[in-house]
């Protein structure tokens, strides 16, 4: 038996009375249409599907891999049958495994020789670490405003951001959704600036039927427990460039290459050490084992979920650029629009829907008012390197205002909220139906 038959075997059966979408509308205030942060019965008791899965293809795995010894890709054979596997899973030439996906973005600045005083295009809508490589290599992040409707980079405004110090462009393929590569990939062309790909919450995604990823110089994945694929850390870096990947191996592996002749201790360069352990890539492979179908289950479920929302003015769902033709749903992300929930602030929006057993988050901050950005473009560091034109006029370049107003609609739901039934997709929307319907008392709260 696969895993997801037998998971949704264990499951329990769901309490049927508050499921009924009918039920929200027909009863008073004082019945079971009361919203729950007023004290009504929740729409939904039982918790979402947990994550991580695993079972006893993972157990065996990380046994044999303990029993064996062979702890590092040293003397391990899993770290290497990983990247041959993902690699044939993404269609890409080549793949290295790295220690966390901020290491693969890491690797991959160095590898392209990213240096400071230069700068990479970045979004500010994106987790936190797409940033801070660009600061450890005291290159200068250049925010390009958000494309409000589908929550990615506004690639028709990267233009208008390089400069001649301009170096990388660094897209992300946000909530596992992928940004428009097509026009990323023509600036990118036009003026010679390659383009790293943070693919770190995009497992599988496709743009025009190829795995996202193996568009740019370099594709960085990440596999933290809470990614679509997950080892609790782990990365990897694709590419189609011999020369590129030979030079993030050396520079993950403490300068030592691939063709490194004159045994253990000959360098071809300087690096670091961001490898992989084997126990990371035995599971990893184990893990893949399941991907596929988790990935199909949370497709169907969002899919319906979207066309459940399509029915509740106020609540958007990002749409995918064109050229998306699957993604990966590692977020469920939508706006709210409080005015069409009579004023209602998001804040008590996400705690009613908490109330109602519907987690949910509000997402990101916006990276580019961080105030530890201004502290680094002040530092003594910056203040060398760059000049005083280019930290003066930072603040002014890097406004995104589209950015801002997403920050103060969106909300987010979890991957794993999606590996359930089509049931818990209903729930979700007669929680925000019910919401809706009580957006006035809820005000007081
Ligand atoms: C998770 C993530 C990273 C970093 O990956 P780690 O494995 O946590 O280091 C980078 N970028 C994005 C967009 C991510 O979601």
């Amino acid at each position: 038996m696969n895993s997801w038959t037998r998971r949704s075997f264990l499951v329990k059966t769901p309490t049927l009375t508050m499921a009924t979408p009918a039920l929200g509308i027909a009863l008073g205030a004082g019945g079971a249409d009361k919203p729950a942060l007023l004290g009504g019965p929740k729409i939904r008791s039982e918790q979402f599907p947990s994550w991580p899965v695993s079972g006893e293809l993972e157990e065996q795995a990380l046994i044999e891999t303990l029993r064996s010894g062979k702890w590092y890709r040293g003397n391990g054979e899993q770290t290497r049958k990983f990247e041959d596997a993902y690699r044939r899973l993404t269609g890409a030439r080549h793949c290295l495994a790295t220690a966390n996906g901020t290491s693969a973005l890491y690797v991959s600045l160095n590898a392209l020789g990213i240096e400071p005083g230069d700068e990479v295009i970045v979004p500010p809508y994106t987790f936190i670490a797409t940033i801070n490589v660009v600061l450890r290599q005291h290159a200068l992040p250049v925010f390009v405003d958000t494309n409000i409707n589908t929550f990615q980079i506004d690639a028709n405004k990267i233009e208008a951001a390089i400069s001649p110090r301009t170096k990388a462009i660094m897209p992300v393929h946000l909530g596992g959704s992928a940004c428009d590569l097509d026009a990323i990939l023509s600036v990118s062309r036009k003026h010679g600036i390659p383009v790293i790909e943070d693919a770190c919450q995009a497992h599988l995604a496709e743009w025009r039927d190829r795995k996202v990823g193996t568009y740019g110089k370099a594709g960085c994945f990440s596999f933290q427990a809470s990614k679509n694929l997950n080892s609790g850390e782990g990365g990897a870096i694709l590419t189609d460039d011999e020369e590129l990947y030979e030079r993030c191996y050396t520079f993950h592996n403490n300068g030592s290459g691939l063709k490194a002749t004159g045994g253990n201790f000959a360098y071809s360069g300087t690096g670091d050490n961001r490898r992989m352990v084997e126990m990371e890539a035995a599971l990893l492979l184990q893990q893949m084992t399941r991907l596929e179908e988790q990935s199909k289950r949370r497709t169907g479920n969002a899919l319906y979920l979207t066309s459940l929302l399509k029915e509740i003015p106020g609540i958007v769902p990002a749409q995918m650029h064109d050229g998306c033709t699957r993604n990966a749903y590692h977020l469920y992300m939508l706006r709210y629009r409080r005015a069409e929930f009579g004023g209602l602030p998001r804040a008590t929006f996400l705690k009613a829907l908490a109330a109602e057993g519907i987690p949910a988050s509000r997402g990101y901050s916006p990276l580019n008012k961080e105030p530890f950005l201004k502290a680094a473009l002040e530092s003594r560091s910056y203040q060398k390197l760059f000049p005083e034109d280019a930290l003066k006029n930072w603040h002014a370049r890097n406004e995104c205002p589209a950015n801002n107003q997403l920050c103060d609609e969106a909300v987010w739901f979890t991957q794993n909220m999606f590996l359930g039934r089509k049931s818990d997709m209903d729930q979700i929307a007669d929680a925000m139906r019910k919401i809706k319907n009580h957006a006035g008392e809820l005000m007081a709260v």
